[in-house]
């Protein structure tokens, strides 16, 4: 083999390239692997606090991947071990029941489902630690890692795979496409021209809370992240809450994907913040005769970010309860109850400011405002608190893993030797089962070999 053959390339080194390249070269050493990443540091999503949900119930559409649940749960055992094994946190939360017990039953009472399951943290300081150990034991093992290499189109000739970066070409046998939800777009328009096919599917469309770290701590204390999911009243749609950060920051996505920028969230393992924060996200589905969600869901995030002059926005619940705008003039005010909570995420201008005072209003569509309304309210009944005037609400929160690629069991789609996997490829949608699909798509390709 020449220097840039491979037996497989892996695009993307996120969990989904990490867990895959790790399958492989365990089941068959002489292969020859190389990840390619575009940024200069692995691994993708990973490296943002980190928290683990070790369940099939969240994450992941077991339908979707064809499996079974115990053969699930052995996958999600294959990834705990593998982070336990480079120095995860033994500690586990949500395992006691009685606790549990009574946060379900008391957001029945609201109408609310509360799904929980076994979660372990690892925090975004730790993360990176296990991220470095993880690529250093690959290495070791012979994956090649090309950083800072881009992926700009993949061709395939004579049953060769051609990949064409900004480091020149390689070439490669099997292709494992898990570029994340960064490079979701960049896949769909891949996709159309390798002739993959693919159809849209729903998308995540909402807004990231941030409270006083007391008024989530009930819960927090209990289950990590709990995940609150609720049928609305006004126009019957699904939302649920998602990645709760207790003592934690919002951050901005840490790649400005497209011409704007998406808000998110992360704790640190060592130093927490007094604050909160959580995500409330609105499941949107789209039918004939416009079902491209994943363009509109970006039209929303570009007005998001129009409408706060280039930057995210900021509301206080207060503003946003009575239906007036943000400002920075009335951002703190003491008469209204403002000062009681510091954003972690800066209001102002670059450098200091990363978000605007603004009406988050004025870019989305109503009916996912009023479905957000509706969510706040039921979800004060069960952590009173979240709708206290100070809240901080920002947007945008959206979450690109729409484009459903159609694929076999084993994560091949109908190119031969063209798999894809993660959440980019609408399969997983978290680390644990980014990682899970991963697995599944090297044994799949471990068995044409
Ligand atoms: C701030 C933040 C906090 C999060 N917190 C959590 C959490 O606590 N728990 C949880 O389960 N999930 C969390 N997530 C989501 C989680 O990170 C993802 O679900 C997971 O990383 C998806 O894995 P992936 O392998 O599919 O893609 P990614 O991890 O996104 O990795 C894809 C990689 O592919 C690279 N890439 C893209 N296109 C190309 C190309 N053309 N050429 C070369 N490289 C390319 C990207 O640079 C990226 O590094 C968080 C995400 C963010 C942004």
């Amino acid at each position: 083999m020449k220097d840039r053959d491979y037996d497989v390339a892996l695009i993307g080194s996120g969990p989904t390239n990490l867990w895959a390249a790790d399958e492989l070269i365990r089941s068959d050493p002489r292969l020859k692997v190389a990840i390619f990443e575009k940024n200069n540091f692995s691994s993708g999503g990973m490296i943002n606090d980190c928290k683990l949900n070790l369940s099939h119930k969240i994450g992941v559409d077991l339908d979707e991947l064809k499996i079974p649940e115990e053969y699930a749960h052995g996958l999600i055992e294959i990834v705990d071990q593998r982070f336990l094994y480079f120095g995860a946190d033994p500690y586990v939360s949500g395992t006691n029941e009685e606790e549990v017990n009574k946060w379900v039953e008391k957001a029945e009472r609201s109408g609310v489902e509360l799904i929980a399951c076994r979660q372990r943290h690892i925090g975004t300081d730790q993360a990176k630690v296990i991220v470095e150990k993880f690529r250093q034991d690959l290495e070791s093992k012979f994956v090649e890692f090309y950083m800072q290499t881009n992926v700009k189109d993949i061709q395939k000739k004579d049953d060769v795979f051609q990949l064409f970066t900004d480091s020149g070409e390689f070439r490669a046998k099997y292709v494992l496409c898990a570029p994340g939800r960064d490079g979701a777009y960049w896949l769909r328009d891949l996709a159309g021209r390798l002739g993959v096919k693919y159809r849209w599917g729903p998308v995540d469309i909402g807004v990231r809370l941030e409270v006083r770290k007391e008024v989530y701590d009930p819960i927090t204390n209990i289950i990590y992240d709990p995940k609150f999911v609720l049928k609305t009243k006004c126009h019957g749609d699904k939302v649920r809450t998602f990645c709760s950060n207790p003592g934690g920051r919002v951050r901005l996505e840490p790649s400005a994907v497209n011409g704007f920028k998406l808000i998110n969230g992360d704790a640190l393992k060592k130093h927490k913040t007094p604050n909160t924060n959580f995500a409330i996200l609105n499941t949107v589905d789209l039918t004939q005769p416009y079902a491209d969600t994943t363009e509109m869901a970006r039209n929303i995030a570009i007005d998001a970010n129009r409408m706060g002059g280039g930057r995210p926005l900021v509301q206080r619940m207060g503003d946003f309860l009575e239906g007036r705008r943000s400002k920075t003039e009335t951002f703190f005010d003491r008469a209204m109850g403002y000062d009681l909570i510091m954003p972690t995420l800066k209001p102002g201008l670059p450098p200091e400011g990363s978000v605007t005072p603004g009406d988050i209003n004025l870019a989305y569509k109503a009916r996912i405002m009023n479905n957000l309304k509706e969510s706040f309210e039921r979800l004060n009944r069960i952590l009173y608190g979240i709708t206290n005037p100070a809240t901080l609400i920002y947007a945008p929160e959206i979450k690109f893993y729409d484009t459903k690629y159609k694929t076999n069991k084993n994560l091949e789609t109908n190119v031969a030797n063209f798999f894809v996997a993660g959440d980019g490829a609408g399969k997983s949608r978290g680390i644990v089962w980014a990682a899970g699909t991963g697995i599944i798509a090297a044994r799949g390709i471990l068995d044409k070999l």
